[in-house]
């Protein structure tokens, strides 16, 4: 089905295929290229996110969601993955049970990763013990370390990982009254929208996280109906709406004029729902 839409993707001149290469492989290359990472974030988004990102890269089929290794992913039962819970901190035998276990080369698409789900749980001494084993790894031998809490680990062991903060859930939930309209397609309140972009005083940085949370949610409808269904009108209306907010990202506001950009944005969604809608 992918390969149907690129053809259609192909055919329209749109130059979005890309997006569905780079989701992929932004994560899978990301994860691989470092063997120590460190991911901040609270604590649902963390788990969710790293489950995700581990389907990215050991999943053949594009993270499926329905596989043997996705669904063992899901359950933290892949026996590629290791996931590591404190007690209250983590104890020495936790450690040297890791450190005993990256010892074997592995073949060369073979991958080991080990997932320390609250990585401010490890005290000094655990963490010390661990600094050598994950500087220099054997091949395929990866260490993810999630916290929300990131002031709290050592310097030593933040300094050895690729680091990333992960955007938070309770961002969409921020936003959620902004993104509502455009989600649910409800455009009859322009008056109420304009007065909730001045009270939350959304400005330009805040513009990009809420656009680029659109494009996300746009991305995986595009996806889901490629997979369920064939519906070409479907995906052609997702497709343009990827485009327009993709264009709206090229035009970010400059300061002060982001009330004048998401009235442009909700005037031209409410125009593509129209034309939508007519030619339904
Ligand atoms: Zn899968």
């Amino acid at each position: 089905m992918l390969l149907k839409i690129q053809k259609l993707l192909c055919s329209k001149h749109y130059k979005l295929s890309k997006i569905f290469i780079i989701k992929k492989t932004m994560s899978y290359n990301q994860i691989l290229q470092h063997s120590s990472h460190l991911w901040i974030s609270d604590h649902t988004t963390a788990q969710e996110q790293t489950v995700q990102s581990l389907q990215n890269v050991l999943c053949k089929n594009n993270s499926c969601q329905t596989c043997t290794i996705c669904t063992q992913i899901k359950t933290y039962t892949h026996p590629w993955t290791t996931w590591l819970e404190p007690q209250t901190s983590y104890t020495i035998d936790q450690i040297d049970e890791v450190i005993k276990s990256v010892q074997f080369t592995l073949d060369a698409q073979e991958f080991r990763f080990f997932i320390f789900t609250q990585a401010e749980a490890l005290t000094t001494t655990c963490c010390n013990r661990l600094l050598k084993t994950i500087e220099e790894p054997h091949h395929g031998y990866h260490f993810i370390f999630l916290t929300d809490r990131p002031q709290e680990l050592l310097p030593t062991l933040k300094s050895r990982c690729f680091t990333k903060t992960l955007q938070s859930q309770s961002i969409q939930h921020v936003y959620h009254d902004i993104l509502e309209p455009f989600i649910t397609y409800k455009f009859n309140k322009p008056i109420q929208f304009l007065k909730l972009i001045d009270k939350q005083n959304i400005k330009e940085t805040a513009t990009k996280e809420i656009i680029d949370l659109l494009i996300e949610h746009f991305y995986k409808k595009l996806k889901q109906t490629a997979q369920e269904s064939s519906n070409h009108q479907d995906l052609h209306g997702y497709i343009d709406i990827i485009l327009l907010l993709k264009q709206a990202l090229l035009q970010l506001p400059v300061q002060g004029s982001s009330k004048l950009f998401w009235k442009n944005l909700y005037l031209a969604f409410d125009q593509h729902q129209h034309h939508v809608t007519k030619t339904t």
